[in-house]
């Protein structure tokens, strides 16, 4: 029987047998889902010869939930999130009318995920559409609570459109024309704090470069501009002998510091394409966060390969997923590739320390792809590849595990 991760003070306490609950998912969950535990526990059992095991627990939400109790999203799935802390999940149908939002969006409400965490890494021979991937090695850190995201929004023509209007002409002399929607966006300074706190912390640890706070500050002064102000102020004040702004570092005085800049929403996308090698961890907005993470997914190869996790840093709550939907005319026919759900379970392990594990399949992965043995998506773009299904990805995977020194 295994045992639970806690987390305390002095960090996680991880057993030899974790209990770890998972979610299959919809449409393509259940194909890449069976290749990515596979993968896993092939890689756990290589990296600590049989001494360690994960014991999957399987919880649900989406399609297959609803026709097991009725219920989108189960109460009993939440509650097993909050007491096992650290989860993983393959895509959920988001439910059509009836007034559902994305299942995503309400676990990560549900659970005060604060950070989307998006690691994105190029792996050779990936089909890209730029010249030079190689280059790029960012390490995504959106805020996962608030901005247009916060759901408060009311519709063009409503009674609370006209009364919200009619507020904001009386108390801020604000004209606003008539047939609008209005949505509103909130920027608070603690929960920009804790997400910046969250990426310079993974910097210091992870050894990275630099800290970018990504922004449209030039427009949205008391939002976006404010979330760059915190920055500066925080990385000065809680990390002022770690870190050193671009000044400081012209001036000399920034040895062994992550080096904290900034740059403009849009000229970033510019500068991702013209400049990758500039940018390490990024921290951003939430809508920014959005944008940043798919047009960067697409430069190393696309969301079949892009990892992503949802975390609170501060409780140690975790949800590593795949960043993909669940592309249902490929469902049941073991095609789609993998790769995203498998470097999820990479990020997990390295979260929980099981660092071994973790770069045997980041290795593994890296392997297989130079092997030119690839699902569809990839095969399509490439001239010299072998077309695998989903399940036979993952058996090639652990056919190239071996222990790395
Ligand atoms: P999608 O499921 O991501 O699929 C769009 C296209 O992306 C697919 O047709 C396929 O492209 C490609 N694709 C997706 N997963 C792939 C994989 N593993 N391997 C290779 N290619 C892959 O997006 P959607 O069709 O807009 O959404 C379908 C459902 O998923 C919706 O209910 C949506 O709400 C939900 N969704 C869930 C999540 C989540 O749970 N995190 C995220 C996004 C969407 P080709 O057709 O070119 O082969």
């Amino acid at each position: 029987m295994g045992h639970k991760i806690t987390k305390s003070k002095d960090g996680f306490k991880v057993p030899s047998d974790p209990i770890i609950p998972f979610i299959e998912g919809d449409g393509t969950g259940p194909d890449i889902w069976k290749a990515a535990v596979k993968v896993m526990n092939a890689a756990v059992e290589k990296a600590y010869s049989g001494s360690r095991e994960i014991e999957w627990k399987e919880i649900y939400a989406g399609e297959k939930a609803y026709k097991k109790t009725g219920q989108w999203l189960p109460k009993e799935t939440e509650e097993a999130f909050r007491e096992y802390l650290v989860g993983i999940k393959g895509p959920l149908t988001t439910p059509i009318g009836g007034g559902y939002k994305s299942l995503n969006v309400a676990l990560r409400q549900k659970l005060n995920l604060y950070v989307c965490l998006r690691p994105v890494k190029y792996y050779e021979g990936v089909p890209s559409p730029v010249k030079k991937p190689q280059l790029i090695d960012a390490v995504i850190f959106r805020e996962n609570t608030e901005d247009v995201y916060a759901g408060l929004e009311v519709k063009e023509g409503s009674d609370e459109a006209r009364r919200l209007m009619k507020f904001l002409k009386d108390n801020f002399g604000w004209d606003i024309r008539e047939d609008s929607g209005i949505g509103i966006k909130p920027i608070s300074k603690s929960a920009s704090e804790r997400l910046i706190r969250a990426a310079i912390e993974y910097a210091i640890k992870y050894n990275r470069k630099s800290v970018t706070l990504v922004h449209k500050g030039n427009i949205q002064k008391f939002t976006e501009g404010a979330f760059l102000k915190w920055g500066y102020e925080l990385a000065k004040r809680e990390f002022g002998d770690r870190t050193a702004t671009l000044k400081e570092a012209a001036e000399g005085k920034a040895e062994n510091r992550i080096i904290i800049k900034d740059t403009i929403a849009d000229i970033f996308l510019q500068q991702i394409l013209t400049r990758s090698a500039e940018f390490d961890v990024v921290a951003t907005t939430n809508l920014n966060g959005d944008y940043i993470s798919d047009a960067l997914a697409a430069q190393i190869g696309g969301m079949g390969i892009a990892p992503g996790a949802n975390i609170n840093f501060e409780t140690g709550h975790a949800i590593f997923e795949a960043t993909h939907g669940t592309a249902p005319k490929y469902a049941g026919k073991n095609v789609v590739n993998p790769g995203s759900l498998i470097l999820s379970g990479e990020m997990m392990l390295e979260y929980i320390g099981w660092k071994e594990a973790a770069g045997m399949i980041d290795k593994s992965l890296t392997k297989t792809i130079a092997q030119h043995y690839v699902t569809y998506d990839f095969a399509r773009l490439m001239h010299n590849a072998t077309k695998v299904s989903t399940f036979e990805f993952a058996e090639k995977m652990i056919a190239n595990m071996q222990i790395y020194e």
